[in-house]
């Protein structure tokens, strides 16, 4: 093989190895969320409005984040509820790891992750949070990390355990296993959250929901729903958003995409075709 050879199949190799690691269908959504300078803004200005927020939803005795949290609810002291993953915590590298193996999300990968603790946290999260508590508010963390048993361990809740170390680990200083609230460790805690909120609602005022999923504001619109729905929804809540509750950026997966049908391109709104 002559030199000119070897360089046209070194950069055939290259073009089709590029080719291949861009073409993983999360490639940019996780490049945005590692490397961005507008991701890590887009955080702190989220955290930064809601801490703004704060002293005023302490002081609002009628203050509530819960559109049916209705009566008996002024006396009951505050709470804020938050979400866990690309909420507090900075998963993802489990993101990168899938993109450059070309594979799909996989629970066993997921749950080595969470066994290891090492997630960073999501910027500005852990300032808020410890802000929060230092007024003396309560953070509950509502999260749909799975409950599940681990070979050679009869804990039937590892993830528990784990996901406090984590949280601990990245800074915040006020917290116990009691405001962890995860999937499955009761029979009625499934994916929809709003079981958890109800039963957060009857010993709590929540004054915040901050989340990066819809689900961790509203029930029943992580299924069966349509994207023109969900922005219904959007609309009618609208005196909540930045107020109330605060939303992270996540492109990288959520119930925004598995509501979607496939060919998920029908939802590409483009240019409309003229007759010229
Ligand atoms: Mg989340």
């Amino acid at each position: 093989m002559n030199l000119s050879h070897s360089l046209l199949l070194g950069s055939f190799m290259w073009c089709c190895f590029t080719l291949q690691a861009n073409t993983h269908d999360n490639m940019n959504a996780t490049l945005w969320y590692q490397s961005s300078a507008e991701f890590k803004a887009s955080a702190i200005q989220t955290y930064q409005a809601a801490t703004l927020q704060l002293p005023l939803a302490i002081a609002d005795k009628s203050w509530t984040a819960l559109t049916n949290q209705k009566e008996n609810y002024q006396q009951l002291p505050p709470a804020i509820i938050v979400d866990i993953d690309e909420t507090i915590l900075d998963n993802s590298p489990v993101a990168a790891q899938s993109v450059l193996l070309n594979a799909g999300y996989d629970p066993k990968r997921w749950d080595q992750w969470v066994a290891m603790a090492a997630a960073k946290a999501v910027p500005g999260a852990v300032a808020f949070v410890n802000t929060a508590e230092a007024a003396g508010v309560k953070v509950l963390y509502i999260s749909n990390r799975e409950c599940e048993k681990r070979t050679g361990s009869d804990d039937s809740c590892p993830q528990k355990a784990d996901t406090l170390r984590n949280l601990k680990a990245v800074g915040i200083e006020k917290i116990d296993a009691s405001q962890i609230w995860l999937k499955s460790e009761q029979p009625l805690w499934s994916s929809e959250k709003e079981s958890r909120r109800l039963l957060a609602a009857k010993d709590f005022r929540i004054l915040m929901s901050i989340g990066d999923d819809f689900g961790d504001f509203l029930p029943d619109v992580k299924k069966n729903i349509t994207p023109e729905k969900r922005s219904t929804l959007v609309d009618s809540y609208q005196d909540y958003w930045g107020t109330k509750w605060f939303v992270l950026a996540n492109p990288t997966y959520g119930s925004w995409q598995t509501i979607l049908e496939q060919p998920n391109s029908q939802y590409l709104q483009s240019v409309p075709t003229t007759n010229n």
